[in-house]
């Protein structure tokens, strides 16, 4: 079989593994299809790409802005020249839908000519002085060369939304995929360099966070880091690089909960909460996990969730009609399908799926059933651990105020969404929800481009938001001027 080799990109030039060492991008669908190869890099290359990034910074940093958003915009204009294609990628290498990878393919072009044009607002600020003939303003200055390390789950759209701000700033970047999506992510650098993106302004390494990653995080040469991932990674992220004094923002994991109301609609709050919590195999950090319903409309709400659940169509994303696909790899799958029994033992009530899928169309693949519990309690793991996969927690709440309350007692506060047509109500919950995006009669998941994202609690370290021109404050500093005269 042919292999479908790509490779690292340091300095502009094309790395393989000095070596020869590769890593197997499978489709988690078809676990037959081997959508490419990457090189495993080792540290020493990793150290390597954040030299070159070093090197090319500082000549990036004294390139226009308006010209830096320039490349960005053309950028832009490739990936939605290839967006077709590029979903297709998307489909093959992470298992979401092909409409879920549209909208993702859509949202990394709306970033990047976003940013592109960024380059004519890098503004900072000008102030009176309180003393005569002088000038008070600030400017912003890129911080130098950032990691930035991401997951597999949206492996266009994290990247883009943490490439697309560092590099308009003015850094250079070193940026490592997640290892069951490189392919995507290598497309985006493809995209920037064959919009003229100088060489080393952008370096791309491939292999495990254990040594590539390791030393994107441990390197004294680096000046910013922006991860996101598990909980897991990113404290030790803060453990390793918390005491150095340089910038660090890690978005963290989610236990997303949609409170429903009993004056909801509640066809369309069935329709949300199932597009939260089994749209993209309920692996989206902003996934809705638990469903938080008023007891007297709890029966209706159930029922109808079920009705609707089952209708889901399961398999390949590529397929047409298919609503859900696989989850992304074997380890992810077990790990669901532990929660699946850790939650029946602990009293849960299992009114849907809890399986795998397997004949004749599911089982070159790792496809679950969706899964619905009920009955469950705020005490139990289910409903405080994040699962990142198909499994909604449906708990039941007697007032408002206990909904709230249950919406609240978590350790993470990503997103949380609520059902009702009374405002006060919904001015109420956005002002006591603990997280750092709140929707009204909308799921859970899905966010625009040109706003702040971020979570409270432990779903974000790093005070500073994603996205939007708030983005700008992670990858600049700012330097206050007097100027006498
Ligand atoms: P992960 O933490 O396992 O991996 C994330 C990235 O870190 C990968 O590129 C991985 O190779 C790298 N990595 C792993 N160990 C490392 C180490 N020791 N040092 C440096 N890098 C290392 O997460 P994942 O399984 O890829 O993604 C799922 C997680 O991401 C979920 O917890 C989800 O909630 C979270 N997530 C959060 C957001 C958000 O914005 N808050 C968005 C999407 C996903």
């Amino acid at each position: 079989m042919a292999r479908n080799l790509f490779p690292c990109v340091i300095g502009g030039e094309k790395i393989f593994s000095p070596d020869g060492r590769t890593f197997r991008d499978i489709n988690p669908a078809d676990t037959g299809e081997v959508v490419a190869e990457f090189p495993q890099l080792s540290r020493e290359d990793a150290a390597k790409a954040i030299d070159a990034a070093r090197e090319a910074q500082v000549k990036w940093a004294s390139t226009p802005a308006p010209e830096r958003g320039r490349i960005l915009v053309k950028a832009a204009q490739i990936l939605e020249d290839e967006a077709d294609e590029l979903a297709r990628v998307l489909t093959r290498e992470e298992g979401k839908t092909l409409a879920e990878s549209r909208a993702e393919v859509a949202r990394a072009v709306s970033i990047f000519r976003f940013y592109g044009v960024m380059g004519y607002r890098l503004r900072g600020e000008f102030t009176p002085s309180a003393e005569p003939n002088t000038h008070l303003f600030t400017l912003r200055e890129p911080l130098g060369v950032v990691s930035i390390i991401t997951p597999w789950n949206f492996p266009i759209a994290i990247p883009s939304w943490k490439i697309a701000p560092a590099l308009i700033s003015g850094n250079a970047v070193v940026f490592k995929p997640a290892s069951y999506t490189p392919l995507i992510g290598y497309r985006i650098v493809d995209a920037l360099h064959r919009a003229g993106l100088p060489p080393g302004v952008l370096n791309f390494v491939t292999g495990p966070g254990s040594t590539v990653g390791a030393e994107l995080i441990n390197s004294p040469k680096v000046d910013a880091i922006s991860f996101t991932g598990s909980l897991e990674v990113g404290e030790e992220i803060k453990r390793a690089a918390g005491g150095r004094n340089i910038r660090i923002q890690l978005e963290l994991g989610g236990k997303n909960p949609a409170v429903i109301l009993d004056d909801a609609d509640m066809d369309r709050a069935v329709e949300m909460v199932v597009r939260g919590a089994f749209g993209l195999t309920g692996q989206a950090c902003t996934a809705t996990s638990r469903a938080i319903v008023l007891e007297n409309v709890a029966e209706e709400f159930e029922r109808k969730l079920v009705e609707r659940v089952k209708r889901i169509k399961v398999g390949n994303g590529l397929a047409e009609g298919v609503e859900m696909g696989p989850v992304v790899g074997e380890k992810e799958m077990n790990k669901i399908l532990d929660y699946i029994r850790v939650g029946i033992d602990e009293g849960a009530k299992l009114v849907l799926g809890g399986k795998r899928l397997m004949g004749p169309e599911h089982s070159k693949g790792y496809f679950l059933e969706p899964t619905i519990f009920t009955d469950v309690t705020p005490d139990m793991r289910i409903a405080q651990e994040e699962i990142f996969g198909p499994v909604l927690a449906v708990m039941r709440a007697h007032s408002f105020d206990e909904a709230v309350e249950l919406a609240n007692k978590i350790e993470y506060g990503l997103s949380a969404s609520i059902f009702t047509r009374s405002l006060p109500r919904a001015f109420e919950f956005i002002n006591r929800v603990q997280a750092g995006v709140v929707k009204v009669n909308k799921p859970t998941t899905g966010l625009e481009p040109h706003v702040p994202f971020g979570g409270f609690k432990k779903s974000s370290y790093g005070m500073v938001k994603e996205q939007g021109e708030a983005a700008l404050d992670f990858y600049t500093k700012i330097k206050t001027v007097y100027l006498g005269y």
